[in-house]
């Protein structure tokens, strides 16, 4: 008879935001126990609210810029404000999450020889001089901007995670995730996808940040989510980093015009000065995840918009009952 493998004891930290929470269902489908760890800094209790009746769900409430002793086999570290109007607000905090968060994961992950798997992201490469991104590009990043925060403090996780690697034997899996949408992103977040679906639903006008002829790449949730789990499954010596996202580039001018067109809206684009160090391009090099992790994304971006815009509309619905 076979037997069934041990169930593995996974950490979520960052579990109650976009990502993590729909991390958290995967892990759980896939028979896991999983503790939830967040501060709900800009997570939300409403995302995992159907996951605690389950037994195998813990959420638990922390700061992971404080130590955490618990027994687990697999760390996920996504705690991180992501977007730059929440990593802004407190940019102290954001280096602290990013670089003490790190220490403390790492530390966790020595003691009990968990595996650990780190959120990084395409703003290690900045406003990138090399395009398409690939893994061995070293980034053109602004220390002193106000995108410092974010960016060099999930520069610094990365060095922390591959001097943990190499000092202490920890088991790393680095991502760097280029940008990425879906259900349960925060309404207010002011990521880009998130602010034209809503300002689309509202008829208010959609705020096109400098000319709209700056380029990004949008993955959907669930292939990302695809993604992390096949990076956390493999051998010991793959450490990453490894670009994960769409390699579907449009200008964020083309994203407005499609949001408008989806949502069937009468809003009209309006400009707006472009933010310091926003990115002029980006678009991520996947070479090494497609041979990897036999990973590409599957869903194409208007379907995905459609999956998001319907789960907005019915966020606003609900709003507008309450
Ligand atoms: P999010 O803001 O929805 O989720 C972040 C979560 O971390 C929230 O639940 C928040 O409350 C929690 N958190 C923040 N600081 C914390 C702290 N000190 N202690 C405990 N919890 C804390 O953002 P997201 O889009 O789900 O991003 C998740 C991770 O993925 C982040 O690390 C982010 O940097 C990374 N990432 C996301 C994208 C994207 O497009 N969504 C792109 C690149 C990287
Ligand atoms: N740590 C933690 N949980 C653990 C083990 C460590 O939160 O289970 C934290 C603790 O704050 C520690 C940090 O991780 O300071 C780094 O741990 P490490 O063992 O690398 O260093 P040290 O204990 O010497 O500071
Ligand atoms: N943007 C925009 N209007 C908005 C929000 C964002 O034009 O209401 C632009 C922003 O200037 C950037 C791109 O959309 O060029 C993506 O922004 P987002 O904050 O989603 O993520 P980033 O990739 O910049 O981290």
């Amino acid at each position: 008879m076979s037997q069934r493998p041990l169930r593995k004891r996974v950490m979520v930290t960052g579990g109650a935001g976009f990502l993590g929470s729909h991390l958290c269902d995967r892990l759980i489908a896939a028979g896991n126990d999983v503790l939830c760890v967040d501060n709900y800094f800009t997570g939300r209790k409403d995302n995992i609210s159907h996951l605690l009746l389950n037994p195998r769900f813990e959420a638990m409430r922390h700061d992971i810029t404080f130590p955490l002793y618990v027994e687990v086999d697999e760390i996920y570290n996504l705690a991180c404000p992501a977007s730059p109007v929440h990593y802004q607000y407190d940019p102290v905090q954001t280096t602290k999450t990013s670089v003490i968060g790190a220490i403390n994961v790492l530390g966790l992950a020595k003691r009990t020889g968990a595996k650990v798997f780190q959120a990084s992201t395409s703003e290690v490469y900045g406003d990138p001089e090399v395009h398409p991104q690939t893994e061995d590009y070293r980034g053109n990043v602004n220390p002193l901007g106000i995108r410092a925060c974010y960016d060099e403090g999930k520069r610094s996780a990365e060095t922390l995670f591959f001097d943990y690697f190499r000092q202490h034997k920890v088991k790393i899996k680095v991502a760097r995730i280029f940008n990425t949408y879906g259900p349960r992103m925060h309404p207010n977040d002011g990521r880009v996808v998130s602010n034209f679906i809503v300002q689309a639903l509202r008829g208010e006008n959609i705020t096109l940040y400098g000319d709209g002829m700056q380029t990004r790449a949008f993955c959907f949730v669930d292939d990302l989510v695809e993604g992390f789990i096949r990076l956390m499954a493999t051998d010991g010596d793959v450490t990453g980093p490894v670009n994960l996202g769409n390699p579907y580039e449009i200008t964020v001018h083309e994203l407005a015009t499609r949001v408008i067109r989806l949502t069937e809206s009468s809003s009209e684009i309006v400009y707006r000065p472009l933010p310091q160090d926003d990115p002029m391009q980006r678009c991520p090099d996947i070479s090494l995840a497609k041979k990897l992790l036999e990973w590409e994304p599957k869903v194409e971006l208007d379907a995905g918009l459609g999956a998001t815009i319907a789960y907005f509309r019915r966020l606003l619905d609900d709003q507008s009952r309450a």
